[in-house]
């Protein structure tokens, strides 16, 4: 069983994706974690996005895998768990000008696509249902306004004590959607097939439930 849920930055996909797996007992699987993995590697060893050479060299000595613990997903690269390092908006805005690179691409979607050989999933990211998992037993484009996203990023990173300002999360938001969705190599569009479901006037209760009938039906 394969369930992909694409969409932009903020549209609660991760939120909704693990309220899904502990659902089904499917493994949930954040790609966006592994693109990150790779962006962190960049950041550390001075390779910039535009460096392909670089990049191609990144692809071979950076080692990315997963595993799983109590549940959660954890990214090791290079032998060390680095779930911790990888939410920075650095590493966001590094991941985003990085993923279009087909070779960072090529590599992680191979190991997208090997995880989901192996168990159910849940798999959530920019283009599982059109490129990683084309044939998922369901799909779902889950989407929301820049201005909700922003603020539901605000208020995540809030809690967290983190000093942040509204209009710049709203800015960086509308910047990275706009390279994800523009550029060349498997940019983000809904697949054809996807079901559109806008969770700008839906809480986290009534996303699921839209989304287990279609699991369901
Ligand atoms: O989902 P998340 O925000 O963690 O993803 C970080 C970045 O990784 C995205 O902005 C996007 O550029 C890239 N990504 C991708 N394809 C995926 C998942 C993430 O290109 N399947």
């Amino acid at each position: 069983m394969q369930i992909a849920i694409d969409g932009p930055a903020g549209a609660g996909k991760s939120t909704i994706a693990k309220r899904l797996a502990k659902e089904t007992g499917y493994i949930y699987v954040d790609t966006g974690a592994m693109y990150r993995a790779m962006a962190l590697y960049l950041i550390r060893n001075g390779i910039k996005a535009d460096d392909s050479e670089g990049i191609e060299k990144a692809c071979v000595n950076a080692d990315i895998s997963i595993r799983y613990e109590n549940g959660e997903q954890i990214v090791i690269l290079n032998g060390e768990n680095v779930n911790g390092l990888i939410r920075t908006q650095e590493v966001s805005n590094m991941a985003s000008a990085s993923s279009p690179n087909p070779k960072v691409r090529k590599k992680l979607v191979s190991l997208q696509q090997k995880l989901a050989e192996t168990a159910d999933v849940v798999m959530d990211g920019r283009d599982i249902g059109t490129k990683v998992l084309p044939g998922a037993d369901v799909k779902i484009f889950l989407t929301a306004s820049t201005a909700v996203r922003a603020k539901r990023r605000y208020d995540e990173l809030k809690e967290k004590g983190e000093e942040c300002d509204l209009e710049t999360i709203e800015k960086e938001i509308a910047e990275r959607d706009e390279r994800d969705m523009n550029r060349a190599e498997s940019p983000l569009v809904r697949a054809e097939d996807a079901v559109l479901v806008d969770t700008s006037d839906m809480d986290i209760d009534e996303v699921v439930g839209r989304i287990r009938e279609l699991i369901w039906k």
